[in-house]
């Protein structure tokens, strides 16, 4: 049997776009799995509860975020004339991201629920941090020189803040 619903009244979001989730009850494996279909996320497994679901999709979305944070950091650096070393996809209540004096960049995984323009933008302003450990009028310029409408990018992520943060 297959019950669709849409989770706690919320839409699964994943790069700016909404999906339904289907719950598919059965099989006879332990694991919960979470996939992304056309158009929705299918979480299946046995004895399914809440937390269960909650888990699978987050394993899912940490999962995603790693290799999209990887490529677009690989993307970007060699534009804005950096390097990093190592990349971590973090669980935080309050941060988007950071970049470490040693150069690791920690990115928030609930980023990969917000649309690419504003990954990207993260992307972006943690690697202009490998130049400029601040937020000088310096720093704004490099991150302007690579996404001239980052603006726009940073009132999505203020407007949009109690959405994607909330889990
Ligand atoms: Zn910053």
């Amino acid at each position: 049997m297959t019950k669709e619903f849409v989770y706690e009244g919320k839409a699964i979001y994943f790069l700016g776009k909404a999906y339904s989730l289907k719950i598919r009850e059965g099989g006879n494996g332990k694991r919960v799995r979470a996939e992304r279909l056309p158009d929705c996320f299918l979480v299946q497994g046995s004895r399914l509860t809440k937390e269960r679901i909650k888990a699978a999709l987050e394993d899912w979305y940490i999962y995603n975020a790693r290799i999209r944070f990887k490529n677009r950091c690989a993307h970007y650096a060699p534009l804005i004339g950096v390097t990093y070393h190592d990349i971590r996809i973090k669980n935080q209540k309050s941060r988007w991201g950071s970049c470490s004096g040693q150069g690791n960049l920690n990115f928030n995984w609930k980023l990969i629920m917000a649309p690419e323009e504003v990954l990207d933008y993260l992307v972006v302003h943690e690697l202009c941090h490998r130049k400029h450990m601040n937020h000088s009028k310096e720093f704004w310029a490099l991150v302007a020189s690579i996404l001239p409408d980052y603006k726009k990018q940073e009132r999505w992520l203020r407007d949009n803040e109690n959405k994607v943060l909330i889990w």
